[in-house]
């Protein structure tokens, strides 16, 4: 096939219809290349990218460790499966270890994943040591924790659940933030309460130190196992390595995904030893998981986040991004509330997001919306105040023009 003919956005957006599922309100761009925090679509525009492939591309596209690292695996050795040891991903576990409430990792393909593994990790923990009948999970409404049935059973949002019952049984749902809420679900039957220390598709919404302080001592007093999805807050994107570090507060289970691979689809499963030996050989599995090839990239993620300062940069760069985003929230009415933590930022607006980021995109500014009227920002967290200062401006041009 003649690369040229096909590698416009009109041609891929075309036969793209033709032949992908019809699952995504897609943009009609192709994206072919990307730099830093530049990607570049199928016709030569380049764009400034606050969205990170949905807070993916932590160290921003094309990372030149993640490249070498992805280069230099794929000419050693791809894949075994998991019935050999692999050196990439024992070396993966040490550092999630080292820099982590955790003991052991089980690593997987995605966060959906990683969380189906820790529902099945806290119910086998559970029985085994409270009870046959500690199996309920509690979520929170407005939660995401992925696309499989129990996942989307634990995401407490009808839209997602909407035509896919039978549901998997077990799960209860409680405000996001409501200590008492908590409180009163928790039951002789729950093993656990599965909770994002900041939500991010419900649109990132925050709770405070006390709120967390309480959710651990309940969970204690209990004998309910504490599960923190850090699928999207995980490696760095609020300002420390792994969100929970902000509230003073430890799960015994964490999921993480996204920004792990630097862009290589892996998840992972960390718990504590106690909760981790519950799981035997057998008990659960996948033939891709932590594979050689997706954990060193992984390594090569690790290895910059927490050895070359990226950390107080995001910090730094969130707060100086969220300074603006408040400049602009005190002249444009249409923003009702700026918030996030670290460079995981969003703008509540009075109205449907879906125009704005659409003239975003039309002016070279990927952001994205979520809960229907959160404006979504996390970028790379590798950006400088220069690319802040511009994305800033092409919001600036875009509300004025929608005249709010
Ligand atoms: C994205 C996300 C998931 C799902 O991850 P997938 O890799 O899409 O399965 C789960 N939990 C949270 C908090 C997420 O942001």
């Amino acid at each position: 096939m003649e690369k040229d003919q096909i590698r416009s956005n009109q041609a891929l957006v075309e036969q793209g219809k033709q032949v992908v599922m019809n699952t995504y309100g897609r943009l009609p761009i192709a994206l072919v290349r990307g730099q830093g925090a530049t990607v570049w679509d199928a016709d030569g525009r380049s764009y400034l990218d606050f969205l990170a492939g949905i807070a993916v591309n932590a160290l921003g596209h094309c990372h030149p460790q993640v490249v070498a690292a992805l280069q230099a695996q794929a000419a050693e050795l791809i894949h075994v499966s998991n019935l050999y040891w692999i050196e990439p991903q024992v070396k993966l576990a040490q550092l999630l270890v080292d820099h982590s409430f955790a003991d052991k990792v089980f690593f997987c393909n995605s966060g959906a994943e990683a969380n189906e593994g820790a529902i099945k990790l806290a119910r086998k923990y559970a029985k085994k040591t409270w009870g046959p009948n500690k199996y309920e999970i509690i979520t929170m409404e407005k939660s995401f924790h992925g696309r499989t049935l129990a996942t989307i059973t634990a995401t407490a949002q009808p839209k997602y659940q909407k035509d896919f019952d039978p549901l998997p049984a077990g799960f209860r749902y409680v405000p996001f933030g409501d200590l008492a809420a908590l409180e009163s679900a928790i039951g002789p039957q729950t093993c656990a309460i599965l909770v994002e220390p900041v939500q991010g598709e419900g649109g990132v919404n925050i709770a405070d130190q006390a709120y967390w302080q309480g959710v651990q001592k309940l969970a204690a007093e209990k004998q309910v196992l504490l599960i923190f999805d850090e699928v999207q807050t995980g490696f760095g994107r609020t300002g420390k390595l792994f969100a929970y570090e902000n509230f003073g507060v430890q799960p015994q289970i964490m999921t993480l995904a996204k920004a792990l691979g630097g862009g290589a689809p892996i998840g992972a499963l960390l718990a504590t030893d106690e909760v981790a030996n519950a799981f035997q050989p057998g008990d659960h599995a996948t033939t891709f998981g932590g594979n050689p090839l997706v954990t060193a990239a992984g390594l090569a993620v690790m290895n910059v986040l927490v050895n070359e300062g990226l950390l107080a940069h995001t910090e730094k760069i969130g707060a100086y991004f969220r300074s603006k985003l408040e400049d602009l929230a005190a002249r444009f009415s249409l923003i009702r509330e700026v918030r996030g933590l670290g460079l995981m930022l969003a703008c509540e607006l009075d109205r449907d997001g879906a125009p704005i980021v659409a003239a975003c995109l039309e002016k070279g500014l990927i952001i994205n919306c979520t809960a229907g009227s959160v404006l979504r920002f996390v970028p790379p967290l590798i950006i400088s105040e220069a690319d802040v200062d511009q994305a800033v401006a092409i919001l600036e041009q875009v509300l004025t023009e929608a005249g709010a």
